[in-house]
């Protein structure tokens, strides 16, 4: 490596946000990457579009097929239990930091959410904590502390632009002082769930986005911008979201508890998007019936695909084992539910955008540097990310 390389990926990033800040000059400094002071591209995104998975792709440079982790959940038959993936027992490879860490180099990763930290890190030696528990780091835990002095912010909310913000500001500290070779910095896509392309709130995030940026690039890194999946709005003109309650239709057509719907996108910070995204998992009791069932779902409006477990794993790169007998995308505009009576949306004070399916799959994918020898007819994924950074960006003298 001639140079520090640092990895963002900007939680939720549709490529439209990218480009209405630039348009509105918000964002100089990914404006003049956009306009060839450096390389862009559309990426692909792991399905599904959610965060952690893509996350652990990007840091692993494979798909979830061989990393294993497929969503916040999957659905233990055998127990009956519905087993959050984030403990790091549940990746079945190691990742490109730790494989850096124990080359030598100098690592380091900050993530938004706490929830991403112990997989991040994985393996790794260096620093490696989160925004939300900012004011909890150890140097045996964290390896480094006093980070709040550092950053000269507070802890912020875990639901606000400021928790992103936080990541920005502690990645150029961090690469002032202590010069990590390799930097992953991951936010949270708070402001997205919330604010379209294009709106204020969502110009001035990228604007604190660009400033961040342009200090990192000044500093003398190659940045490499991508994102875990974008986002789009999931509801009607009159505001209300278009949710397909599948529990309940299941119980309605099989009678109750003869199949499960598992929405992987659930975890602990569910107020922004009421666990509603376009991709849903399906166990059945039995499969005899299958076919017919993956038929009735297809049927329903808004829904996009349904495919078996060997289709979904084999199409969508996903580990068969833990995904359902039935795996279901529903379209841009339309989210999946379990019950009607099981999602709190009261927490929904705008209407809701969402992610999860093959319609947030497109995704920036921007380095600070020209790229020698871009592969011919590639189809560029965001796991390619420290790849592209590594290994195909020109070297300057
Ligand atoms: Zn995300």
């Amino acid at each position: 490596m001639d140079r520090p390389l640092v990895v963002v990926c900007v939680d939720g990033c549709q490529f439209e946000y990218i480009t209405a800040a630039v348009a509105a000059g918000a964002a100089p400094f990914l404006g003049r990457l956009l306009a060839g002071g450096g390389t862009c591209f559309i990426a692909d995104c792991v399905m599904p579009s959610f965060t952690n998975p893509n996350n652990l792709s990007i840091v692993t440079g494979v798909p979830p097929a061989v990393h294993g982790i497929c969503g916040n959940y999957f659905f233990d038959p055998e127990s009956g239990e519905e087993v959050m993936m984030n403990d790091p027992r549940f990746l079945r490879v190691g990742t490109i930091l730790a494989a850096f860490s124990a080359a030598g180099a100098k690592v380091a990763v900050i993530t938004a959410k706490d929830k991403l930290r112990k997989l991040l890190g994985s393996g790794m030696k260096g620093i490696c904590f989160s925004s939300e528990r900012a004011d909890q780091v150890t140097l045996a835990e964290n390896g480094i502390d006093d980070v709040l002095d550092r950053v000269g912010m507070p802890v912020p909310s875990v639901y606000s632009a400021a928790l992103s913000e936080f990541v920005f500001v502690a990645g150029v500290k961090l690469m002032e002082r202590e010069r990590p070779d390799l930097m992953y910095l991951s936010t949270t896509d708070y402001i997205q769930h919330k604010a379209a392309p294009g709106t204020p709130l969502a110009n001035d995030f990228y604007a604190m986005m660009d400033r961040n940026l342009a200090r990192l690039d000044t500093l003398g890194a190659t940045i490499v911008v991508t994102a875990d999946h974008g986002m789009n709005a999931k509801h009607g003109a009159d505001g209300q979201p278009n949710v397909i309650y599948l529990q309940d239709s299941l119980d309605a057509w099989l009678g109750l508890q003869r199949a499960r719907v598992i929405l992987p996108i659930t975890d602990p910070y569910v107020v922004h998007h009421g666990a509603l995204g376009s991709f849903a998992l399906v166990y059945l009791t039995a499969l005899d019936g299958q076919p017919q069932i993956a038929e009735r779902i297809a049927a329903l409006p808004g829904i996009e695909t349904v495919l078996g477990r060997a289709e979904a794993a084999a199409r969508f790169e996903l580990p068969s084992d833990r995904i359902g007998d039935l795996v279901v995308v529903s379209r841009l505009d339309t989210v999946i539910g379990t019950s009607r009576d099981r999602h709190d949306l009261s927490g929904l004070d705008v209407p809701l955008r969402s992610h999860g399916g093959t319609s947030e799959q497109k995704v920036p994918l921007l380095v600070n540097r020209g790229v020698t020898q871009p592969p011919a007819a590639h189809r560029w994924r965001n796991f390619d990310a420290f790849d592209l950074g590594l290994n195909l960006a020109a070297r300057t003298a």
